[in-house]
């Protein structure tokens, strides 16, 4: 029988992984679970590995013939108890993780998946919103993308996806990998992050606060090169209008005991936190 040639999908960002020393090294990342979640598993490269791994493996895939395909492959590699979502991961409702099969909402997932490039930070951004009920993350990204969520205060990726990131992960870097480990090869390199829960967030921001507090840390990096109070005069009135004039900019600083002339990339996670703190405080 002559089987059906599956093309790939650039753009829903198909690369599929052949190096099978990388997929041990992703799979051995995950920990045997309760409950597992893959986004993207495509023809299913890391999922035959991860059968096995949790009782209540969910698989999200968007594209239409991927996602009828993988269950039965699954099925072939002796998994009986797999969930293929057919879904988009900027769409889904991620609380059918949970009421597919009526499981305690306390159960934390585990998350692993090689994501579509084009929209892997909007898909970490949607995993960040769930952090609560995470436990760990291994996603695979362009390099790129995962030398900036990964990046630490001092450095010069820094920024706000690592500080979004890093507030509840703790982000180790584990692979990075060449075109050649995928088909159809990319024209960049690629990088796996392990993002394991902290125990503790960083900091304690209340859901009413990630708002204005993500607002304040992106207005501080509008521009990289100037000093973070320059930054802070460009584009403050656009995140607490009362505090526009020098004046009050030099205080903000003063109260918050940080010097006004450093750049933003050298701000820590909890200084930018205070320096939330003292803005509200003064509006
Ligand atoms: N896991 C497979 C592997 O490593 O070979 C495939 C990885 S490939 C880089 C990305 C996968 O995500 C593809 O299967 C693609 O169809 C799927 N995908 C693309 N956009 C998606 C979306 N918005 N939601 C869910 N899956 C998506």
């Amino acid at each position: 029988m002559k089987r059906k040639r599956v093309f790939a999908k650039k753009s829903l960002g198909q690369n599929f992984l052949v190096d099978q020393k990388a997929i041990q090294t992703i799979v051995d990342q995950v920990p045997e679970t309760e409950l597992l979640l893959e986004i993207g598993p495509g023809r299913g490269a890391i999922s035959t590995h991860l059968v096995g791994k949790s009782a209540n493996y969910f698989l999200l895939e968007k594209d239409d013939e991927l996602a009828s395909a993988i269950g039965t492959t699954l099925f072939v590699h002796g998994s009986r108890t797999h969930h293929v979502f057919h879904d988009d991961a900027l769409e889904f409702n991620w609380e059918k993780i949970w009421s597919e099969k009526n499981l305690d909402s306390s159960k934390k997932l585990v998350v692993v998946g090689n994501l579509p490039y084009n929209v892997a930070t909007e898909i970490l951004f949607r995993l960040l919103d769930l952090e609560q009920k995470i436990e760990k993350m291994v996603l695979m990204f362009q390099k790129e993308v995962g030398d900036r969520i990964a990046a630490k205060p001092g450095t010069k990726h820094y920024g706000f996806i690592s500080i979004a990131t890093s507030i509840y992960f703790d982000i180790e870097k584990i692979l990075v990998l060449g075109p050649q480990s995928f088909k159809p090869a990319p024209k960049v390199h690629s990088i796996v992050l392990s993002l394991q829960k902290r125990k503790e967030p960083l900091i304690h921001l209340a859901s009413d606060e990630w708002v204005l507090f993500s607002k304040l840390v992106r207005a501080c990096f509008a521009h990289r090169r100037k000093t973070v109070e320059n930054s802070l005069k460009i584009e403050i009135s656009k995140v607490f209008p009362t505090l526009s004039s020098s004046d009050t900019i030099k205080k903000i600083f003063s109260q918050a005991k940080i010097d006004e002339k450093r750049r933003a990339e050298s701000i820590a996670i909890e200084e930018f936190y205070t320096l939330y703190k003292v803005c509200r405080s003064m509006q």
